[in-house]
């Protein structure tokens, strides 16, 4: 499974690779806000603020039916 998180303002691509989720056991990135903080919390293309309210975090590779 592969997660993106992408600028929920521009839809700049932040973050491509494996699930963080199981990042976190290979102790690589802990977690979405820490990528986030790889750019200052800031979206280097617009400017706008990177926060887990404003960026988009799709993870591909597993069956969401229903909710
Ligand atoms: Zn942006």
């Amino acid at each position: 499974m592969t997660e993106t998180i992408n600028c929920g303002h521009c839809q700049m691509l932040l973050y491509f690779g494996e699930e963080l989720k199981r990042r976190l056991y290979m102790r690589a990135i802990p977690s979405e806000e820490t990528v986030l903080g790889f750019y200052g919390d800031t979206c280097p293309r617009c400017g706008g603020a990177l926060s887990m309210e404003t960026v988009r975090v799709a993870t591909e590779g597993r069956a969401t039916h229903g909710s």
